[in-house]
C-alpha cells in the first residue's frame, strides 16, 4: 500500500470507555494493536462514573476489577426516588441482583478508565498513542484497509485489517465510512459536581420534580457525586445567579442534604456534560466497525453508555481471532457483532428516551404518572426487579410489557407482584 509506514492487525481510534477496553481485550489474545486518541493524555476532569454489575463483570474477565485502588471506590445498594421536596416514591437494593456483581461500584473520576488505560500500556502488542488525531481512511475499492494520522511526529499512514471507530458520537471515522447518523442533542445536560460530606452518606438519592432531576451518589469517603439536570445553553446564566442561589433551589429539591449542598464552594468543584443520542443504520464496513458511542450514543437516564460500549469492546473482540485468522474482516463477517449487540442496545436507547419523557416532565399529568409508576415500584418486587436488572445491564429485554405498563400506571392488579424471578434476559 502506497505511502503506508506501519502495519497492524487492528487500529483503534479513541481511547475512550470502549476504545480502551477493545485494545485490552484484543492485547488479551495476542492480536497487534494500535490506539490511537487525540487527547494528549487520558482523562483529567470531572466525571460521573458508576460501574453497573454488566461493567464490573466485563473488568472483571479482563482482570481490571480487582486492580481499583480501594481508596477510590464504593460500593453502594441502595437507591431511592423521591419527589422533589423530600418525599421517598420507591428504593432499589442491588443487593436483589445475583452475586458477586450485586452492587453498583461508584468511583471517583477517571479511576476505572486510568485502571484500564495501566493494564494496555503493559502490553506489549499494543501501541497507545496520545495527542494523535485520525484524519482519514485508507481504501482499496470500497475496503477499509487503514488509515492516516496527524500526531507529534507528523502525519503518518497505517495499514490495518481492521480500523474500529470508538471515536465517540460525533465520530470522524463514521463520517470517512459515510455511515449516515442520526444525531440527536437533547434539549438538556448535566451539571456534575463533587462535594465532601461532613455525615457518611451510604445510599443514593435521585430527585424528580417539575423538569427538575438531582441526583446524589456516594463515592468514597465522605465524597457525594450530584448529578442536575440543566437546559442545555443555561450554565453561563446559572453562574451569574451564583453558587448561593443554586444552593438554595438545591436544597428545595432534596432538603435532608442542604448542609452537604454548602460545600459547594467553587465552579471549579463542578463540570457540564452535554447529552445526546445516536442512531445509525450499520455498524459495520469492510474492514471497519464502529462501537460505542460512535454507533449508538444513549441518554444518560440509562445509566449504560460506557457499559454498552465496554460490551460491543468484548464481542467484537471474541469474534476477531477467526476473522483476522481466515483473513475475513468483511461487512459480512463483522455483522455477526452488530447482529448480537442492536437488540441490547437499541432497547436501552427506546427505555432512556421514554424515561426522558417521564423524568424530565414539565407536565403535572406526566408527572403523576411517574410518581405512580415508583410507587408501583416500591410494592411490586417483579417489577423492580425488572427494572433494575435492566439498569444493570443483565437484562436484554425491555423491562416492561404491555400489560406490565398498565400494571406499572396503578391501573391493574398484579398477582405475582411478590415473584422476584431472578431472570436475567
Ligand atoms: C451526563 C452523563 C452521564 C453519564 N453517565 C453514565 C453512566 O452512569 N454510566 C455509563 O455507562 N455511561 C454514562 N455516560 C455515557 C458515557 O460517558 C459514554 O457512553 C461513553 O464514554 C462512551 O464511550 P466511547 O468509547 O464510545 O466514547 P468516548 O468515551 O467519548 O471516547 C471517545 C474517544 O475518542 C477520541 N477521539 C475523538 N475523535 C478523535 C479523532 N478524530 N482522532 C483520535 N481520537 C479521537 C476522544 O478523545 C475520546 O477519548 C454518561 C454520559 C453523560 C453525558
Amino acid at each position: 500500500m502506497a505511502g503506508v509506514t506501519e502495519q497492524t492487525d487492528v487500529a483503534v481510534v479513541g481511547a475512550g470507555g470502549g476504545g480502551a477496553v477493545l485494545a485490552l481485550a484484543l492485547a488479551r489474545k495476542g492480536i497487534r494493536t494500535i490506539v490511537l486518541d487525540q487527547a494528549q493524555g487520558p482523562p483529567k476532569g470531572l466525571r460521573g462514573e458508576i460501574l453497573q454489575p454488566n461493567g464490573q463483570s466485563v473488568l472483571d474477565r479482563l482482570g481490571v476489577l480487582q486492580s481499583l485502588p480501594a481508596e477510590a471506590t464504593r460500593s453502594v445498594r441502595r437507591f431511592h426516588f423521591c419527589r422533589a421536596g423530600g418525599k421517598r416514591l420507591c428504593s432499589i437494593d442491588y443487593g436483589d441482583l445475583p452475586a458477586p456483581y450485586n452492587r453498583a461500584i461508584v468511583t471517583l473520576p477517571n479511576v476505572a478508565h486510568h485502571a484500564i488505560v495501566e493494564a494496555v500500556r503493559k502490553e506489549s502488542c499494543v501501541s497507545l498513542r496520545y495527542g494523535t488525531s485520525f484524519t482519514g481512511l485508507i481504501t482499496e475499492g470500497t475496503k477499509v484497509t487503514g488509515l492516516t494520522t496527524q500526531g507529534p511526529e507528523g502525519v503518518g499512514a497505517i495499514g490495518a485489517r481492521l480500523v474500529v471507530g470508538a471515536d465517540g458520537a460525533f465520530s470522524k471515522v463514521r463520517e470517512a465510512l459515510k455511515i449516515p447518523a442520526e444525531v440527536h442533542l437533547y434539549p438538556e445536560g448535566y451539571l456534575i459536581a463533587i462535594v465532601e460530606s461532613q455525615e457518611p452518606v451510604t445510599e443514593s438519592f435521585y430527585y424528580v420534580g417539575h423538569k427538575q432531576i438531582l441526583g446524589l451518589f456516594p463515592a468514597t469517603g465522605n465524597k457525594v457525586y450530584l448529578f442536575y439536570m440543566i437546559p442545555s445553553g443555561s450554565l453561563d446564566a446559572i453562574k451569574q445567579r451564583g453558587i448561593a442561589a443554586l444552593q438554595q433551589v438545591w436544597a428545595a429539591i432534596a432538603p435532608q442534604f442542604a448542609d452537604l449542598f454548602r460545600n459547594l464552594t467553587d465552579w471549579n468543584q463542578t463540570a457540564y456534560m452535554p447529552t445526546g443520542r445516536v442512531k445509525t443504520p450499520t455498524w459495520v464496513s469492510d474492514g471497519a466497525a464502529l462501537i460505542g458511542d460512535a454507533a449508538h450514543a444513549m441518554n444518560p437516564h440509562a445509566s449504560q453508555g460506557r457499559m454498552q460500549a465496554m460490551v460491543d469492546a468484548m464481542t467484537l473482540a471474541d469474534l476477531l481471532p477467526r476473522a483476522l485468522s481466515e483473513g475475513d474482516c468483511s461487512a459480512e463477517c463483522l455483522k455477526a457483532y452488530e447482529v448480537a449487540r442492536r437488540p441490547h442496545v437499541t432497547m436501552l436507547q427506546r427505555l432512556a428516551d421514554q424515561q426522558v419523557f417521564y423524568w424530565n416532565t414539565g407536565n403535572p399529568l406526566v408527572a403523576f404518572l411517574r410518581d405512580r409508576v415508583f410507587q408501583t415500584l416500591d410494592r411490586n418486587a417483579r417489577l423492580r426487579y425488572q427494572v433494575l436488572s435492566t439498569t444493570a445491564g443483565l437484562r436484554q429485554t425491555a423491562p416492561f410489557s404491555l400489560i406490565d405498563r398498565v400494571i406499572a400506571a396503578g391501573f391493574l392488579p398484579d398477582v405475582c407482584a411478590d415473584r422476584m424471578t431472578q431472570r436475567t434476559s
